[in-house]
């Protein structure tokens, strides 16, 4: 329908300048140029930071890779409860259990797997662990890897590694 030169309902309020959407081709080019352009020239203005020249500044509690804590004795913490890997909502914490030796302490993990591959760093499993047992403060928050196998993190590396971004 037209109504005062304009074309009103399915094109809005636009006139015949506007609908033939040259001159609106042209001025969104103008823009991408201009921001193009200050990107390559003005780098520090822009809100990114040039990775991995520069790197984003962390608050202390941003989630990072995981570690499992140590006993004195450097055994685990863990008493295989399960209550992590039955929180994961990505099903990626694997655990097999076995018989502590000392009675004091009913089980341990005889194996410990996360696929970092698949975890969400949702902190789900450091929250519902009864004794401190895992925690992902290790400040790592890069992982790379050659394979994907490698992503596949067991119970030494979960419990030694604390500086390799590399796995
Ligand atoms: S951070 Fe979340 S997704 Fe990752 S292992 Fe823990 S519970 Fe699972
Ligand atoms: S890490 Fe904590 S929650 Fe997970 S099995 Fe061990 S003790 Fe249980």
């Amino acid at each position: 329908m037209r109504m005062n030169g304009k074309t009103h309902g399915y094109g809005g309020d636009m006139d015949l300048r506007e609908r033939l959407y040259v001159g609106e081709i042209f001025r969104g080019l103008r823009i991408t140029i201009r921001h193009v352009l200050r990107n390559i020239f003005h780098t520090k203005d822009m809100p990114t930071v040039q990775y991995p020249e520069e790197k984003p500044v962390y608050s202390d509690r941003f989630r990072g890779r995981h570690r499992l804590m140590k006993r004195e004795d450097g055994t685990p913490r863990c008493v295989a409860c399960m209550m992590c890997s039955t929180v994961c909502p990505a099903d990626c914490i694997h655990i097999t259990a076995a018989e502590h030796p000392d009675p004091a302490i009913e089980k341990y993990p005889d194996s410990f797997d996360i696929d970092l591959l698949r975890c969400v760093y949702c902190g789900l499993c450091e929250e519902a662990c009864p004794c401190d047992a895992i925690r992902m403060d290790t400040g790592i928050y890069e992982s790379v890897a050659d394979s994907r196998e490698k992503f596949f993190v067991d119970k030494e590396f979960l419990l030694n590694d604390r500086t390799r971004g590399t796995l």
